[in-house]
Parts: C-alpha cells; structure tokens; sequence
C-alpha cells in the first residue's frame, strides 16, 4: 500500500507542470533580475510578466505586489513595517491567527483581540482561514483602520475576496505552487516603512528575487480555477469521512462543525486520546496527518487555535488535523478511516 498524504494545509505537493516550470527556469532564467544587461532584462521582464499575470488574478495592481519567500516572511515585512508608522496605537487580533502573524505583532503598543474593536484601532488582523479548524472567517467592518488578512490557507482552496482589505499574505506551498515564493499585497499609500533594505521590490523587500519558484508559482496560479472546482467537489468527501468517523460513537468530534470551513479539512477531537500518539500510529500504518500542535523546542505545545475556540489543553492535545489533497480519492479517504478504526 503507498503512503496516503492527509497534510495538504503544511504542504502540499507541487502542481507536476509547476516543477517542469522551476526546473526549466533554474537552467534558462538563473541571471539576475536587477542586472542591467541583456540577460538580467530578460529576467525582469519574465518576473515583471509573472507579476502581472498574479496581479489579474488577484485583481490587484501589479505594483501592489510584493514578492517574498514566505508567507511568514511577508507577514513580517507588513506588520513591522506598520509599525514604525502605527506602533503606538492599538491592533485589533483574531486570536486565532497563526503564529507567523502572533510573533510580528509582540511589539506593539497594545493588543486587542477581537471582537474587542478599541476606537482609536490602526490596524485589523482577520485570517481568512485558520489553518487548523479550516474554519472561514469573514473581515470585520472597519474603515479607518489597516485591514490585514492572511490568505495562506485559503488561496487555491476558496475564491478569495480582497475588498475590505488594505493588505494581504499568500503562499506558494500550500496551492500547488513551489516553496520559497509567496507575495505580500499592499494597497498603495498605506503607512508602511521598508523593514528590510535593499533596491528590489521597489525597495520594500531587498534581496535577489528567486526568479525560478516566482515563475512556478506563476504557473500554480495559472491552474487555480481549477484547483478550486476540485477542492468544492472534496466538501462531499471530507463529509462523508466525517459521517463515518462519527456515527461509531467513540466521542470523535468535528470542530468547527456547522461553521463555514475549508473543504479539504477536518479537524477531530478524540476525546481522551492522545493525539501524538495517533499520529505516529497512523505515520506507522502509512497515513501522514497532523496534530494540533505545534513542536517549540522539543516540547509539544496544544494549539491556540483549538483553545481559543473554547476546548481545554487536554482537549487541544487530543486533535488530529486532516487536510485532504486535490486530487484525494474515495478510496483513500476510505482506507483512513479503517485504518482510525482500528486505532481509535
Ligand atoms: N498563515 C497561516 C494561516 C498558515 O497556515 C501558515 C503556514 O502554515 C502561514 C501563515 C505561514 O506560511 P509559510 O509557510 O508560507 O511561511
């Protein structure tokens, strides 16, 4: 039996065409994009045209867009960079948010989390999707304030809706893209400094651009309205999986259940179980999935996205996340839930 992956939302693997794409670019695009000469204009003219093409798809202005390594690293860039100029008033928080967003934000003057909304608010962070519930969440009215919304998880999975929005996150490797391309969307005339020096980007992320995963990641987006029609037909699959799992009454629960959710997720809480020790029965039996937690130097921490939505440590320590692929079969899904079966 081959190994079945159920971790879509860390990883997922990259569109055959996208590595075709970034093998090709690796040996004909490799100079320079800030180069003057011919070699370096042809690689500016293959990013500035992977820029453009990102942009429409996003309905963005290209000059909008900035292009990163990661989505944590443009969370970074976006946050500090609010913050020279915002810093001393508060920031409105979904609690939920995934640490790459948390860390950034440690400096300002004050944290709110939502659905506290203080008057004087400079700025509003509201994922679009949490990476472990899958659960969608919308942007809160807010007009005076900098809307930011981290879009890693739900790019390629749901259509993503940028009005209400100041400033956006995308990433590459969760959408059928390669790692190490993300982008950072700003809207002109926000009040951002640049955080990271250097003449690229228009000199708001400096660095050489990595020309071959911005191409892929080109390609990747080319595929999305496709890669979204599969993802609506996984609802179905994913509930069947859900219906099975809890109708043997062994105190499995699907959270976010009832809430608008990602359609390749689920997340279950085995009440009383650890959840560690399912994941490596599983890894063991030839399903790769994810716990709720997250490994901080050695120890394993439950996830705040799990408590924040009221469950107990213990409770968080006993989640298990399944994000199902594109292209995942009935008959996978199927052989998982055996294989639960068996374990739980
Ligand atoms: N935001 C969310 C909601 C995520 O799930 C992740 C990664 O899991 C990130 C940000 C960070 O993305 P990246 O791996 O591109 O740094």
């Amino acid at each position: 039996m081959p190994r079945l992956y159920f971790d879509a939302n860390a990883s997922a693997p990259p569109n055959p065409e996208v590595v075709e794409a970034v093998h090709r670019a690796m040996a004909e695009d490799w100079a320079n994009p800030t180069s003057t000469h011919r070699e370096g204009q042809r690689a500016r003219f293959r990013l500035e045209e992977a820029r453009r093409e990102m942009a429409a798809s996003l309905g963005v202005a290209p000059g909008e867009l900035v292009f990163c390594a990661s989505a944590t690293e443009a969370l970074h860039l976006l946050i500090r960079g609010l913050q020279s100029a915002l810093g001393d008033r508060p920031a409105a928080v979904f609690p939920g948010e995934h640490s790459a967003c948390l860390n950034p934000l440690r400096d300002w003057a004050r944290v709110a989390w939502l659905p506290e909304l203080p008057a004087d608010c400079a700025t509003v962070v509201q994922m679009a999707a949490n990476n472990e519930s899958g659960i969608l969440y919308d942007m809160p009215a807010v007009l005076d304030a900098v809307r930011i919304r981290d879009c890693a998880q739900a790019w390629g999975k749901v259509p993503v809706d940028l009005s209400g929005c100041d400033a956006a996150v995308f990433s590459g490797h969760k959408m059928g893209g390669p790692r190490g391309a993300a982008l950072l969307w700003m809207r002109s005339g926000l009040p951002w400094d640049t955080v990271m020096e250097g003449p690229q980007e228009r000199r708001r992320r400096g660095g050489t651009e990595d020309l071959p995963a911005i191409l892929g990641l080109g390609v990747a987006v080319r595929h999305l309205p496709e890669r979204l029609a599969q993802h609506a037909a996984l609802a179905q699959l994913r509930d069947a999986f859900e219906t099975e799992v809890t109708s043997w009454n062994r105190g499995i629960e699907v959270i976010g259940k009832g809430h608008p959710r990602l359609p390749n997720t689920s997340c279950l809480l085995f009440r009383g179980k650890n959840g560690e020790g399912l994941q490596a029965s599983l890894d063991l039996d030839g399903f790769a999935v994810s716990t709720g937690s997250a490994c901080h130097s050695g120890s394993v921490k439950p996830s705040h996205a799990i408590t924040t939505l009221g469950y107990s440590l213990d409770d968080a320590r006993s989640v298990l996340r399944f994000s199902l692929l594109p292209e995942t079969r009935s008959d996978e899904v199927e052989a998982l839930w055996r294989a639960l079966k068996r374990l739980t």
